[in-house]
């Protein structure tokens, strides 16, 4: 996934703060840490100062429509997290985002 405005490599955020920070400068030119909204920190960053956000659509999808596709795609024999790092991609999410999703919604996965 890359960056909406400037085009940036994105990293999950919990990666990206995994990475030692030699690691994260030394990748600093053409990758960066994805913020929200499709954008990268320092392009999140200038929307957020000038206003326009807004105007990036919304990453975060309806948690019906994540349930749906889950209950659908999910392999009951497979761990949350083996299902999340294989649906995740499908659903244009990060499989941080859909884990924390799921886990925050367990009693609907469940049922
Ligand atoms: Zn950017």
């Amino acid at each position: 996934m890359n960056c909406n405005n400037c085009g940036r490599v994105l990293h999950e955020r919990s990666r990206w703060r995994m990475l030692p920070k030699a690691d994260r400068v030394a990748l600093r030119h053409g990758h960066a840490m994805h913020m929200g909204r499709g954008l990268c920190h320092g392009c999140y960053s200038r929307a957020q100062r000038d206003g326009s956000v807004i105007d990036h659509e919304a990453t975060v999808k309806p948690w019906a429509y994540v349930l749906d596709e889950w209950k659908r795609l999910a392999d009951p024999e497979a761990s949350r997290v083996e299902n999340a790092r294989r649906i995740a991609p499908h659903l244009g999410m990060t499989v941080a985002a859909l884990e924390r999703a799921v886990t925050r919604h367990r009693e609907d996965v469940a049922a």
